[in-house]
């Protein structure tokens, strides 16, 4: 398939899951790639088949994204090469348990890898693409970002840090070029649940989706320009309610008076 080149995306967590098949579809798309992720021999393997299937530049950085010194190195790379467009911060971990059986430095590597190093590496990546006035970011949220109570709270509340952020990036960068995109899946078919100590087959087959059909919705919602895409909701209205009662929130929530239902003397 010949296809326009499309600069170079830097994918975080490509080895496996959702990161892997969004690594496919852009090199499909005519995108050369970065792959990130700790396990060296899949990102290989992912590398030269896609290299073989699109004549595309893939290459591999194996880093481990809750290691500072690796996260520093990521960093650099996009600082430096020019030719990324793209950054998918795709890479996280996540959990079912509650507070009283998660272990806590469990949670605090959960914070580190879903909200600490997507954080940095958006600030890596955003000067240069506001420079060149050209970039996307997409970032993996989460349906529980709007539903925390539904797994573990310290996932959901990394996801809700995603997807804010991501709003907020959005009203502040739109106007210059630069492309933001928070990808809510629903249950997906990934190695995911079985690492979080919850094997997918445990889930109703009847929410889970397999890790294509969630990449393709969601990079047919990034061409349209779709900030908040949530594939796995059939009715729109449901979240377009939802948001614009938040929107509408906005007005209301500061003031130089305390509200009338308090009693102070
Ligand atoms: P997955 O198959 O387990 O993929 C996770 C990826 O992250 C792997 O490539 C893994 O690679 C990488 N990773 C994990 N820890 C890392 C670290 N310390 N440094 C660098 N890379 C690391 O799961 P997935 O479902 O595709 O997850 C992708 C994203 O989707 C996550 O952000 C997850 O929260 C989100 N999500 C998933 C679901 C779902 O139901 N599956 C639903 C909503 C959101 P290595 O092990 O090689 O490092």
């Amino acid at each position: 398939m010949t296809q326009t080149f499309k600069g170079t995306a830097l994918i975080t967590g490509a080895s496996s899951g959702i990161g892997a098949i969004y690594a496919e579809r852009l090199a499909q798309r005519g995108y050369d790639l970065v792959l990130v992720a700790r396990n060296r021999d899949r990102l290989n393997t992912l590398a030269s088949r896609l290299t073989t299937d699109t004549q595309r530049n893939v290459e591999v950085f194996q880093a481990d994204l809750a290691n500072p010194q690796d996260l520093a190195r990521v960093e650099q790379k996009l600082r430096d090469d020019a030719s990324i467009s793209l950054l998918v911060n795709n890479a996280g971990i996540g959990t079912h348990t509650g507070v009283l059986d998660s272990d806590v430095e469990r949670m605090a590597e959960l914070i580190t890898l879903n909200v600490t190093a997507l954080t940095r590496l958006t600030y890596a990546a955003i000067p240069g693409f506001v420079a060149r006035k050209q970039g996307a970011v997409i970032n993996i949220s989460s349906i529980v970002s709007l539903a925390p109570e539904l797994l573990n709270g310290v996932y959901g509340g990394s996801k809700a840090y995603v997807t804010a952020f991501s709003q907020s990036l959005h009203k502040e960068l739109s106007t210059q070029g630069i492309q933001v995109q928070a990808v809510l899946p629903g249950a997906t078919a990934t190695d995911f649940w079985a690492i979080g100590g919850l094997p997918v087959e445990n889930l109703d087959p009847g929410i889970v989706m397999s890790a294509h059909d969630l990449v393709d919705g969601a990079l047919q919602d990034f061409d349209h320009g779709v900030l908040i895409s949530i594939p796995s909701m059939h009715d729109l209205q449901h979240y377009e309610r939802y948001e614009a009662g938040r929107q509408a929130l906005f007005s209301h929530l500061s003031s130089n008076r305390l509200a009338p239902r308090y009693s102070v003397e």
